[in-house]
């Protein structure tokens, strides 16, 4: 892409000046000019033009990459403080699987201020390669400093695939990056495969509100670049026994000199925890009756640590709000422990929940195809059941405080239930009897 300014329709009247957020355009003898090292062709100076129509952005198609330079997986590292992002140790898992695939390296790049330990850990899951950028203004996510990091780096290391997260920081860095290096990008891919005979990336994501899944190559262009949806792929395994190379990139000053200024990180306070990171999710339908009651939701995950999700039919009613929708046109979750409430189990919602570790489900229908993916079933009454779960987690939390911490607590809480809300387990028609699953 290139923007040029037709002289001839030029007027000078300066009206794409305060246009431009880059402050790269300026006027001299009647005639704008654009400093090309400043614009981000962002095209807002076309826009302001639109009277004289004296500013073109050209788009040409890039020429076909030669696939032959370029080598390996590379991946986008999240983290905060060095604490490496649960979607970033997926990505490691994922991106060593195609790397095995290829034959080719894994790499990473990391970013940020006195991470170097952090870069010795992304070895030990499964990285080959560590590309680090340091430096003190890293500290906080910058996504026109990371462009920059991203684009030099990509340009000299020459990756054939390049993963990043499907989160706010990726999806806003992803299109940055794959527009600068004039390449194709899938974003929330939920499926990634070799082509054997091509070797190209199949990349597949759910299309047309989650009627039918898309399956996207990108052939002709290097990198091939997707983000990737969180909890779909299983996370790396640490090994410490692993080696690499980190390699110490040096933070420019061009790198530094964007057009945000950075005042205050604001830390998010929430009572329960955020969806995709939980290890215990308490999820809702419509089976709560009402918005109201999903603040019984609320309370048990807090008691337990954990975060409140929804069926997408609580959210389109405007009980919640879309953020907390686990499903395929929502969030893909992989908690510890997942609890149905009143959710009948469409298959749309199992696909977003169904790798959980251990899934408790509270219906009042026992042919609820939720119970055909639960370890524990309950029929009954949701404004009944989870109330009681609530109490007796309460009560297990005050004696052990270690409530949540463990799956075998969970399961204790889980096989308590019956007892809590006062009837004979035969009354409450469990599906499958947790007494037994549990060995007891
Ligand atoms: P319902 O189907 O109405 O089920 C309510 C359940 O609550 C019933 O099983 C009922 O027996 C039970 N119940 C009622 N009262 C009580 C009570 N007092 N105590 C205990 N149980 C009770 N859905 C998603 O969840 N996520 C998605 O991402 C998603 N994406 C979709 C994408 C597409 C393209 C389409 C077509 C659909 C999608 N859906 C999605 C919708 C999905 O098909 C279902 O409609 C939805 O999941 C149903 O939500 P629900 O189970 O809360 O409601």
């Amino acid at each position: 892409m290139d923007l040029r300014i037709i002289l001839e329709r030029c007027t000078g009247c300066r009206l794409c000046v305060p246009a431009c957020p880059r402050g790269a355009i300026s006027v001299l003898d009647k005639k704008a000019r654009v400093d090309m090292a400043k614009c981000d062709l962002c095209g807002a100076c076309v826009s302001a033009c639109g009277k004289f129509k004296a500013i073109e952005l050209i788009c040409e198609l890039a020429p076909a990459a030669n696939k032959s330079q370029h080598r390996g997986v590379c991946i986008f590292v999240e983290q905060k403080d060095g604490r490496i992002a649960s979607v970033t140790l997926e990505l490691l898992g994922e991106g060593r699987r195609l790397a095995d695939e290829l034959g080719e390296p894994l790499s990473a790049i990391l970013s940020g201020d006195r991470i170097e330990r952090t870069a010795r850990d992304l070895i030990c899951y499964g990285a080959d390669r560590v590309y680090l950028a340091e430096h003190p203004d890293g500290r906080a996510f910058r996504e026109d400093a990371c462009t920059e990091v991203m684009v030099q780096l990509i340009k000299e290391h020459r990756p054939s695939i390049v993963l990043l997260g499907a989160t706010d920081v990726g999806r806003s860095l992803a299109p940055r990056v794959a527009s600068r290096l004039r390449t194709g990008l899938t974003a929330d891919c939920t499926g990634l495969e070799i082509d054997r005979q091509s070797r190209d990336l199949v990349q597949t994501r759910p299309a047309f509100g989650g009627n039918l899944m898309a399956t996207i190559v990108c052939p002709n262009h290097r990198p091939q670049m997707a983000t990737v949806r969180p909890k779909v792929f299983k996370a790396a395994r640490r090994d410490e026994a692993r080696v690499g190379q980190i390699i110490k990139y040096d933070y420019s000053q061009q790198c530094l000199a964007v057009g945000a200024e950075l005042l205050e990180v604001v830390e998010k306070v929430t009572q329960t925890a955020c969806l995709s990171e939980a290890d215990i999710i308490v999820a809702g339908g419509l089976g709560l009756g009402d918005a109201g009651n999903f603040r019984i939701l609320e309370e048990l995950a807090q008691v337990l640590g954990g975060a409140v999700g929804a069926s997408r039919a609580a959210v389109d009613a405007g009980w919640v709000p879309y953020a907390h929708q686990v499903g395929q046109t929502g969030k893909t979750v992989r908690p510890k422990l997942y609890i149905a409430c009143g959710i009948r189990g469409a298959i749309q919602h199992l696909v977003g929940m169904q790798s959980s570790e251990m899934i408790v489900a509270i219906n009042k229908d026992p042919g609820a195809p939720i119970f055909d993916v639960a370890d524990y079933g309950i029929v009954g009454d949701v404004l009944e059941i989870v109330p009681a779960l609530t109490r007796e987690s309460r009560k297990m939390k005050e004696s052990s405080g270690i409530l949540g911490q463990r799956v075998s607590d969970l399961e204790k809480v889980a096989v308590t239930v019956p007892e809590a809300v006062g009837r004979p387990l035969d009354d409450l028609d469990l599906v499958r009897d947790p007494l037994q699953q549990a060995g007891v």
